[in-house]
């Protein structure tokens, strides 16, 4: 699909109403054209005045809140609750005939799901298995794709990676005997710069890939926000014999993935945060159907038995081939039900379409962001703003990182009491996720209002 340049729609837009690119109406002419604008009634948006940070006396409570942190706990949608009540009365009527009886029989809930959570990641269904937490994932998938050689030792990764895939990585390289200052490969931007080239990346993997075991980077990098280029890395991994692995949180349901086509080796992800699943939700594990019957589980458990003779009990394991295989313990339904809840809203739309809202919406934001916050030399006072994330929208999802020429501390406070739900990260940056499935461009609008509000505010206040 060839998509018009962001700016170029929103130039052509407020020239036929006859308004400047800024004004408001521009941003409710961009949610009457939005095509996924109806998504957002499947969600709960929280009210003002619930949040706790907010001041009533500087905002009207009654209305919804800008919910800018979708890349950390995405909302909760309204059928979360039927489906978890279904399963709490199906407890309480049937007990132990829950595992078979009713839509989600308990034994293999999660197998209805698979498929939905494929189409999310670009996987086949027997490429994916949703259990446990991502970093338990991470686990399980290194201690099969991690099998380090005097020779071939090492995992290349982002120096700033996730702190938990930090000690995922740093553990698994001691579990095998290996010394992680000597195997782990951190890669850092440039001096000067904030996000790491690809070509950086690749040039990396082609002079040590002969030392590389695996390669493991972020889809989405949660700090920047940039979407690396997970096909060309996993082409340049596998020319030098590497696994290529992703940890997708912060990419799975933001940016479109073909883990298949690309053919990622292995992959995990989370899905409370842009899948909505809720907090602690139920991760995907992604195996690559190449690996279906080469690659085994180094850990079993009885979830990990063909379920057709599973209980059969003889403990004769019948190994599922791929990553079905990996499953150990009997699936939390609580945990299955609200993500089929989310899923089902995915599913009536498609990642290509929601990465075409996101790419509007997120590159609206930075036009705003741009028109009243770049770096005036003329106006050394006035407040700036420098986007840390890549501007080319391939390669970031809908977060944009900013830093401030203000300390930080004081403008997150207050957006806070403005009805501003977003992220700050120390030292000074926030974040800012306009999420294509139930934010509005008008969400847009009033954000970068309140931002004025807010430096404004923080100005008056040091
Ligand atoms: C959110 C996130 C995690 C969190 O790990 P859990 O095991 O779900 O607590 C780990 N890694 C990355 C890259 C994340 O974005």
């Amino acid at each position: 699909m060839i998509m018009e340049p962001c700016v170029a729609v929103l130039e052509r837009l407020s020239a036929d109403l006859g308004c400047s690119p800024v004004s408001r109406e521009l941003a409710a002419e961009l949610d009457r054209r939005d095509e996924l604008g109806h998504l957002r009634q499947q969600f709960f948006l929280p009210k003002v005045a619930d949040l706790p940070p907010s001041d009533l006396s500087l905002v009207d409570g009654s209305q919804e809140c800008i919910y800018f942190v979708g890349n950390s706990l995405g909302l909760q949608p309204k059928s979360t609750k039927k489906y978890l009540e279904e399963e709490l009365e199906k407890w309480a009527k049937l007990a132990i005939h829950g595992h078979t009886e009713g839509s989600r029989p308990w034994a293999w809930a999660e197998e209805t799901i698979e498929q939905l959570m494929g189409k999310v990641v670009g996987a086949k269904p027997e490429e994916v298995a949703l259990m446990n937490g991502l970093t338990v994932n991470l686990h399980l998938l290194l201690l099969s794709f991690y099998q380090p050689t005097a020779s071939r030792h090492k995992i290349l990764m982002e120096d700033k990676a996730f702190p938990s895939d930090h000690y995922a990585v740093e553990s698994q390289i001691r579990l095998k005997g290996h010394d992680p200052k000597e195997s782990m490969l951190c890669l850092s931007p440039r001096p000067g710069e904030d996000t790491l080239r690809t070509e950086d990346i690749l040039e990396v993997i082609e002079e040590q890939g002969d030392s590389i075991a695996v390669v493991m980077f972020s889809g989405v990098q949660y700090y920047t926000g940039q979407l690396f280029d997970m096909e060309a890395i996993t082409r340049a991994g596998h020319k030098e014999g590497c696994y290529v692995g992703f940890d997708c949180a912060h990419a799975a349901g933001n940016a479109e993935l073909k883990l298949h086509d690309w053919g990622v080796d292995f992959a995990c992800w989370c899905t409370y945060k842009y899948v909505n699943s809720g907090a602690g939700g139920l991760a995907g594990a992604f195996i690559h159907e190449k690996h279906a019957d080469t690659v085994r589980p180094a850990l079993l458990g009885w979830w990990g038995h063909d379920r057709k003779t599973r209980f059969q009990m003889n403990n004769m394991m019948e190994l599922q081939p791929g990553v079905h295989g990996y499953r150990l313990s009997n699936q939390p339904i609580l945990l299955v039900a609200p993500l089929q809840a989310s899923l089902e809203i995915f599913d009536m739309t498609s990642m290509s379409a929601l990465r075409c809202k996101s790419m509007l919406l997120t590159g609206y934001l930075e036009y705003l962001i741009q028109h009243y916050y770049t770096r005036d030399p003329c106006r050394p006072d006035h407040p700036h703003v420098t986007i840390l994330t890549p501007r080319d929208p391939q390669q970031r999802g809908c977060q944009l990182s900013l830093s401030f020429s203000v300390p930080i501390g004081r403008v997150f406070l207050e957006l806070e009491r403005r009805g501003v739900a977003c992220d700050m990260r120390e030292p000074s940056v926030l974040r800012v996720a306009p999420v294509p499935l139930y934010n509005s461009f008008n969400d847009v609008h009033r954000f970068v209002e309140l931002l004025g509000a807010s430096l404004i505010a923080s100005g008056s206040q040091k």
